[in-house]
Order: structure tokens, then sequence, then C-alpha cells
């Protein structure tokens, strides 16, 4: 199972999207729905043998350092890599890739993937992040590459349609095309920034964002089958990720795996669905303390994903947002034309990409991928 660990809310950034947002936002109503408890502390610290105790009853456990930037925690991160060595526990990290330099080789060889926070190239990542991000976190990536890092990066992007004023982010084949291109991305994944904020919704803003999101995803598979001619899979994990799912005919479920294949560990130990859940009651699923992995509380998704003749495919995007409810029921439908739209435009695809296997240009093994280690696959 996975096993995000809050290394501290505290972050080193101040994103459009998220410190932004969230600064914005103190009324959205959830309070009256939902109970919340912010009794933790501000950074990890729950007693490592705890933990240590708690995760090795898993029989395949992977450790997730999250934050905030849970390398602002690295000393912690250090102790509790150490506690777990000759251990069957992974490690990953999902970080903004600022302090990445600063991680010794020793620890940083112990980690399989590192999925680091980058919007695309450097104007929409400064844009979103701040001047100089994109610099900085680009360097970062290269100095590890070059400290034998050899496991796998993941461009963590994040599309916010923001009024047009501001910056057109529909670009997804630009922008990752352009990810691709540096040869330090092995993969990519992103999540559109819609249902989490409730003032964010303005129907026509969105709707003027699906349609030339629409188009550039088509492009951006038209890229992705091009690639398979010359005899690469490109981890686009949204494409990989349904595209599996509908050649070997298996469901779904939230393809996140919070609340059953991901639980997140708060900075005092408490187990919840997901890291951004992490101060509500209602999703708590126990206590490092006295918790089994195999016996938490499972948290399924429900109206309107459970009537969804998609659900199967999708999985229910996200659980925070199908239970928060933060748009208004047609805001939340134009989200899911745009998965619907990415499903049925893959759907096309598939007996030229089943061409390409039986003429041997690319494998079936090409789309095999770890499943809930972070991405949310559904954008
Ligand atoms: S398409 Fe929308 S309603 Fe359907 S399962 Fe996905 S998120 Fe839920
Ligand atoms: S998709 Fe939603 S529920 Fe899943 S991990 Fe991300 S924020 Fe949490």
């Amino acid at each position: 199972m996975f096993w995000h660990i809050l290394m501290t809310e505290i972050c080193n950034s101040e994103c459009k999207y998220c410190y932004e947002k969230s600064m914005q936002e103190f009324d959205n109503g959830l309070e009256k729905k939902w109970k919340f408890d912010f009794s933790a502390p501000r950074d990890f610290s729950v007693d490592i043998e705890k933990i240590k105790k708690f995760i090795l009853q898993d029989k395949d456990p992977v450790i997730i350092f999250y934050g905030g930037e849970p390398l602002l925690q690295l000393e912690k991160i250090k102790q509790i890599m150490d506690s777990f060595k000759n251990t069957k526990v992974k490690f990953c990290m999902q970080t903004n890739g600022k302090l990445l330099d600063k991680i010794p080789e020793k620890y940083l060889n112990k980690f399989s993937k590192i999925l680091v926070s980058i919007d695309g190239d450097r104007q929409r990542t400064d844009f979103n992040r701040g001047k100089g991000t994109y610099d900085l976190v680009l360097n970062n990536l290269k100095l590890i590459r070059k400290d034998n890092f050899h496991g796998e990066i993941v461009a963590r992007m994040c599309l916010s349609p923001l009024p047009k004023r501001q910056i057109d982010v529909s670009d997804i084949d630009k922008q990752i095309k352009h990810l691709l291109s540096l040869n330090v991305f092995d993969s990519v994944h992103w999540q559109i920034d819609a249902g989490f904020y409730k003032k964010d919704y303005n129907k026509k803003d969105f709707a003027d964002f699906a349609k030339k999101y629409d188009r550039s995803l088509s492009n951006l598979l038209d890229f992705w089958i091009s690639e398979m001619k010359e005899g690469k899979v490109r981890r686009i994990y949204p494409f990989v990720g349904i595209f599996e799912s509908i050649y070997y005919s298996k469901k779904t479920k939230l393809r996140c795996g919070a609340g059953f294949e991901g639980y997140a560990i708060t900075t005092d130990g408490k187990i919840t669905t997901c890291p951004i859940m992490n101060n509500i009651t209602d999703f708590y699923c126990g206590h490092v303390e006295d918790s089994t992995p195999t016996k938490l509380k499972q948290i399924p998704v429900e109206s309107p994903c459970t009537e969804c003749s998609y659900l199967n495919l999708c999985g229910g995007r996200c659980l925070y947002s199908n239970k928060a409810k933060l748009w208004p029921e047609e805001g939340q439908a134009q989200i899911c034309e745009t998965v619907i739209f990415l499903i049925e435009e893959l759907k096309k695809r598939i007996p030229e990409i089943k061409k390409l296997i039986k003429e041997g240009k690319i494998k079936e093994s090409d789309f095999e991928y770890q499943k809930y280690f972070g991405p949310e696959i559904i954008p």
C-alpha cells in the first residue's frame, strides 16, 4: 500500500493554485458539512518506531514523503529512511524540487520515484510558481541525474484555468511535449485545478478552457501515437492508465487509490484518506498507534460518480472533489465532460495501438505501470 507521510504543513513556495487560492477562500461552507481538527503540529512529530511498527505490517509498503514541502524536513526524512534500513519499504517523494540538491547521494538513490511539481515551460511554471522556479528545479534535476539518480522522475503538472486576461493554460500538448523534450522527465501527469475551490467556478471561463483543452488533448494523443510508431510509448500517465483499463477490460476504482490503497499519515500519526484531507475528522481512518494497515476504514466515492456509466473507467477522478462538491452540479458536469472526452478520444485510438502491438513496434508490457503511487491519472 501507499503511505503518504506529511512531513510538514509549511511550504517554501506560494503557488497561485495552492497557496494563493487557499488564502482567498476561508469560507467555502465545508465547516458546516464536516468536522475540522487543526490539532496536529506543523511538522512531523510521530515516534518513528511507531510509524515503523505500523507500516511494516503492510506486505508491500511504499512511503511517499509529502508536505507542504517535505524537503524542509530533510533531517527527519533521513531518520525515517534510516529506520527502515534492510526492510522491504520503498520510498517516493512529492516535492516542488527546489531543495533536491540538498539530498545526500546515499539517500537520493533510495528513492524509486520522485514526483516534481512543474507546470510546463519556463513562462508557465514561473507564472504559477514564482519567477526563477523553472530554472532552479531543472538545474536540481540535472544535478541529481549527475549524482546517478536512476529512479523515475515524474513531472506533476497542474492546469489552472484562470480568467482569460491572465493566461491561457489549455495547451497541454505543447507543455507536455516541452517537458518530455528536456530528457529529464521519465513520465508526466496533470490535474485540472477544477472543483477544488468554491469561488473559482465560472461557467463561461471553464467552457472556453474546456473547448481548447479538448482540442489540445487530441493533438497530444496524436503525438503519443506518432511516438509509438517510432517504438516509444511515452509515459503520459492519463493515457497509459486509461488505455491499460480499456485494453484489458479492467474495471478501476478511484485511480489515486485514496481511501483503499493509499492513505496519508498526519504530522501526529492520524491516518486519513488523502493528504489534502488531513484535518477533516470525517475522513480519519485510524492512527498509527492502534491500527492495522489491512483493516483501515475504506471510503468510496459517492453520487454522482456511483450513477455514472463511466465509473469503471474513470474511477471517480478525486475523492475530495467528489465529497466536497464545491462546484455546482453544472460545473461538475463540465469537468466530467473533459474526462469523458479523454476516454472517448482514447478509445478511438485503440485499433491503431493494437495494430502497432501486433506489428511488434511496441509491446503490451510498455503500458505496465505501478498503480496508486500518486498521479491522479484522471485529470
Ligand atoms: S466522469 Fe465524472 S461523474 Fe463519471 S465517474 Fe468520473 S468524475 Fe464521476
Ligand atoms: S485525486 Fe483527490 S482524493 Fe486522490 S489523492 Fe489527489 S486530492 Fe486526494
